[in-house]
């Protein structure tokens, strides 16, 4: 079997032009969603990220403040430029690029920001929220593999997911939604015993762990959905995820690319929750 491809460009330009559909609707009511990113440093990597996530937000129509800021920037100064856009409103989304320097609490600066303006979905609010299922932002990259899985009309309801990666960003969060989604849900991780046993009962795994080839053909199920969130760099240099790509598309069903896959869903989802954060607010 040669796995179908989960095209992430395609589906992410999808999304975007409903966003940008939706925001126009919502300037013709007075309302332009407003998203704040403020970057602490000269993260070479966060300066890229951030970069897309403006340029983004220009694309569909959404306005955007990039806040840049030295690494010195004290956290207390942090803090009270999180609270002015918590009181502003032009900006209904509020993201703070990490990592933050060292010397500011990453953790403390999160929960500044007001939930309702939390697009990130970082804050314990939202990651509350989804536990209960309760309204509340998902954070962007699971939220974007949750669409992919979707693009493939499979119904999730009943079907075996295995998560590999338990981070507060991508893996639990990952995990609870595919819950959401009435899938019977696994959590591995590092301290899991025999990996391969847990993924061969797959119908659907989602690998994020950060190192290459920590999916191969024969940890998987013939037919199954694969979604790769890993982004790393290979002995050559060259993007690749976590997932033996080559091997595995020859047992899988259906499978994302690195790049081309989570990738470009992870900043569509931003651009999703801003707008659904300015949505909100209608009387
Ligand atoms: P992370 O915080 O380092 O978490 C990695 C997880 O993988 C941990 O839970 C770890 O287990 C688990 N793990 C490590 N080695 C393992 C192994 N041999 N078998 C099973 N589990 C293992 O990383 P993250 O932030 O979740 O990111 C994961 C990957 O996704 C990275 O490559 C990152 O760059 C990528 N990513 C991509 C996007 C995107 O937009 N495409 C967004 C976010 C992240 P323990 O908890 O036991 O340590």
């Amino acid at each position: 079997m040669t796995a179908q491809l989960i095209d992430g460009n395609a589906i992410a330009r999808q999304l975007r032009a409903d966003v940008a559909r939706r925001t126009a609707a919502l300037k013709a009511k007075g309302i332009t969603p407003g998203l704040a990113v403020i970057l602490v440093g000269e993260d070479p990597a966060s300066q890229v990220y951030v970069g897309k996530k403006v340029q983004a937000c220009a694309e569909a129509g959404l306005h955007s403040v990039l806040e840049k800021y030295d690494a010195t920037l004290s956290e207390a100064d942090l803090l009270a430029r999180v609270q002015a856009l918590n009181a502003d409103p032009a900006i209904h989304g509020i993201l703070v690029q990490l990592p933050l320097p060292a010397h500011i609490d990453a953790h403390k600066v999160i929960e500044a920001i007001a939930p309702t303006k939390d697009v990130d979905g970082f804050h314990i609010a939202s990651a509350g929220a989804l536990m209960t299922g309760m309204p509340g932002f998902w954070s962007c990259t699971p939220y974007g593999c949750i669409k992919l899985l979707e693009s493939t009309g499979i119904e999730l309801r009943g079907k075996h997911a295995v998560v590999i990666g338990r981070s507060n960003n991508v893996g639990k969060p990952m995990a609870l939604m595919l819950l959401q989604k009435n899938a019977t849900v696994t959590i591995c991780h590092s301290a899991t015993r025999n990996l391969k046993a847990h993924t061969l009962q797959a119908d659907v795994i989602v690998a994020a762990v950060g190192k290459p080839n920590t999916l191969t053909a024969d940890m998987v199920k013939p037919g199954a959905v694969v979604i790769d969130v890993g982004m790393n760099r290979n002995a050559q240099g060259k993007l690749c995820g976590d997932v033996d790509f080559a091997g595995v598309r020859e047992v899988a069903g259906w499978i994302t690319p690195v790049p081309g896959g989570v990738g470009p869903m992870t900043v569509t989802m931003l651009l999703v929750n801003t707008l659904e954060a300015a949505e909100r607010g209608l009387p």
